[in-house]
């Protein structure tokens, strides 16, 4: 019988903390008992501190659950976070001084030099960092995070190709609404339109691949030594990030190595035949007009990232375009993944 344990989401009522209930609903490992949100949900019971916006109705396990304030006593020993990143600096950090297992979605802790910052197909040996961040400051719990959306779908297309030596990627996305959570970008700003421009989002996307795609040294993480240059649009699409890309590697590997190395890419989750890892991560269609959002973003549960358009670069060396579904493998998806490789690889025990 595998083993239980009980979870609670910081900013439950959000897009993805939405996205956090609706995935939990069932799960064979991971029992939601607790919800936080702000001081103007929490004592309401969910149905009336959540307006239910995604498809399907409320899971029924919320339906009787009063949403708390995001303090740490009485919690579970696993928290997602879904905060606004307003303020999730300090509800993070008092949960794992507290002692209990942040696992979060909001940028603030990701870069910290001692922050695992994951994407379990590509970086799985990151997580070892937590031991480090655990000595440096005396805590018995820790934090984890997983990248942005769009940096998700960029790292899982380039994690198989690492092994050719990456030296430049340029890389422009096409990102959902949904991406800026509720009400997010006003309907007169985006319906017929593109705005090229989402305040933050180009930078965090060239740090963070370096990170995810860098070596664990002796307690941090050694960058890729790659330049990554990223243009992020915001289109009317609901759900799934396009993310064209263009990569530079040392030397040219060939097309078909390129190929072979996509269709054959397998992780750590993979190995460990956790619950919520695709069968498989990196799906390679051949389809000239596909990926699409509206088609693709679901595939393998919202959990795959659907690779297509792979063809030479005529500046570069080869080009492809990956589609990455934000809330789910982009958000609470790969969270939810990230709890599954800490309990697989015994953290919770020690
Ligand atoms: P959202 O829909 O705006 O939800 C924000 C959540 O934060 C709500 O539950 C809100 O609770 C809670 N909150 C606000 N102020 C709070 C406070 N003072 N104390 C405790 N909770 C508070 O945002 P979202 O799109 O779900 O995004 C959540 C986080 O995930 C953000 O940091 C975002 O950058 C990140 N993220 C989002 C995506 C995506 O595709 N949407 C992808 C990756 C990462 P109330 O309802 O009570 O106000």
């Amino acid at each position: 019988m595998a083993q239980t344990i009980e979870v609670g989401v910081l900013g439950a009522t959000g897009m993805v903390g939405q996205q956090f209930i609706r995935l939990l609903e069932g799960h064979p490992q991971l029992k939601l008992t607790w919800l936080g949100a702000s001081d103007r949900s929490a004592g309401k019971l969910y149905p009336e501190a959540c307006s239910w916006r995604l498809d399907g109705p409320m899971p029924a396990m919320v339906r009787g659950l009063t949403v708390k304030e995001c303090k740490p006593a009485g919690a579970p020993p696993i928290v997602f976070s879904a905060m606004d990143a307003s303020v999730a600096t300090e509800i993070e950090r008092a949960f794992a001084e507290a002692g209990h297992w942040v696992i979060s979605n909001s940028r603030n802790h990701r870069m910290e030099h001692d922050v695992p910052l994951l994407v379990p197909e590509v970086n799985a040996l990151h997580l070892a960092l937590v031991k480090q961040q655990q000595a440096n400051r005396g805590w018995k719990g820790g934090i984890l995070t997983n990248p942005n959306c769009s940096t998700v779908g960029l790292t899982m297309g380039l994690g198989p190709l690492r092994q050719f030596g990456i030296q430049r990627v340029l890389v422009a996305t096409m990102q959902a609404v949904s991406g800026a959570g509720y009400p997010g970008v006003a309907s007169l700003d985006i319906l017929g339109n593109v705005v090229p421009y989402i305040g933050g989002e180009e930078e965090k996307m060239q740090t963070e691949t370096q990170k995810i795609l860098g070596a664990l040294g002796d307690g941090c993480i050694v960058p890729l030594d790659a330049k990554v240059s990223a243009h992020c649009n915001r289109v009317p699409v609901i759900d799934g990030h396009t993310v064209a890309v263009s990569v530079e590697f040392a030397k040219d590997p060939g097309m078909d190595a390129v190929r072979d190395a996509f269709t054959r890419f397998r992780g750590r989750p993979q190995e460990l035949n956790l619950p919520s890892a695709p069968t498989t991560p990196v799906l390679l269609v051949d389809d000239p007009t596909r990926p699409q959002p509206r088609r693709d973003a679901m595939a393998g549960n919202g959990m795959t990232v659907t690779m297509g358009r792979l063809r030479p670069c005529e500046v570069f060396h080869y080009k492809f375009v990956a589609l990455v579904h934000n809330t789910i493998r982009g958000a609470a998806g790969a969270a939810i993944l990230n709890a599954e490789l800490l309990l697989a690889e015994g953290y919770l025990n020690a």
